[in-house]
């Protein structure tokens, strides 16, 4: 492991930028992205003619997906999982019974390569659901459509501090689209983020590919970048990049060190921030 500990510690590593994840680390959307799957899950399921006894999406199984590291959008999330409960149904469409439980659905997705989630889905199910579409009400669920308020806002800052106060130069590596990051920009007070500094999923770079942070260390010249991540597809985009450290944030990556519950405690343990 290229970072485990402290920095300057046995390794000598010194960090010479932040990058950060969003979801999970700059902003909490736990009750949101979650509940736009669950909504999007159910009302796609029964505008196909089945039945939604039962609530289309759940936590432990958002956890399922979130510890495999191939799953960072939670559009093909909700679109993988109807596919997936379509073909579970023996007639009678009750999403209660064509739902997998977190189990089973690890038994399910533990076959998929993190690479290429998509691919895989669409080689083993049929796509009953199409993707374009459940993509599209995603968004509007997520964003608010016909004078429903979008789920977004049940979301909240994770640090309440300026991007450029912080103690290094700062970063953003994300799997939200240009308008999502555009809606935490204005929750966390950083409406003056340059968008040169940001990688979102319009740039077509996915974690866990590296390229997110290949592309801002070349940009930018550092060599030895901290990124914090919560998520599988995070700690695994930066064991391909190979270089600098990764702090996980939060309770997914429990076996990863160094971890801490928030980014204000990581950077003041690690490089003794008091900002
Ligand atoms: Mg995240």
């Amino acid at each position: 492991m290229i970072f485990q500990g402290k920095p300057g510690g046995v390794e000598g590593f010194v960090p010479d930028c932040l990058i950060f994840d969003v979801d999970g680390v700059l902003i909490d959307s736990s009750a949101s992205y979650p509940e736009m799957i669950r909504i999007a899950v159910e009302r796609e399921w029964e505008a196909a003619g089945f039945i939604a006894d039962a609530p289309g999406y759940s936590a432990p199984l958002d956890a399922v997906f979130k510890r495999h590291g191939g799953f960072n959008d939670d559009a093909h999330i909700a679109w993988g999982l109807l596919n997936i409960m379509a073909s579970r149904d023996h007639g009678s469409g009750r999403l209660s019974e064509c739902a997998p439980a977190p189990a089973e659905l690890e038994t399910i997705i533990f076959r998929c390569d993190t690479g290429s989630a998509r691919r895989w889905l669409e080689k083993n199910y049929a796509e009953r659901f199409p993707l374009g579409r459940v993509a599209e009400k995603c968004m509007e669920i997520y964003h608010g459509s016909g004078g429903r308020p979008g789920v977004y806002t049940t979301e909240k800052p994770m640090l309440n501090a300026w991007w450029g106060d912080l103690p290094l130069p700062a970063y953003v590596f994300t799997g939200r689209s240009s308008s999502e990051w555009e809606l935490a920009k204005v929750m966390l007070s950083w409406g003056d983020f340059p968008d040169e500094r940001a990688v979102t999923s319009d740039s077509g770079m996915l974690k866990p590919s590296p390229e997110g942070l290949e592309h801002i260390c070349r940009r930018f010249g550092h060599e030895t970048p901290l990124f914090f991540g919560d998520t599988a597809s995070d700690r695994m985009s930066f064991e391909a990049f190979g270089k600098g450290g990764f702090v996980a944030i939060g309770n997914n990556l429990g076996n990863w060190t160094p971890n801490f519950p928030c980014v204000r405690d990581a950077l003041s343990n690690l490089i003794g921030w008091r900002g």
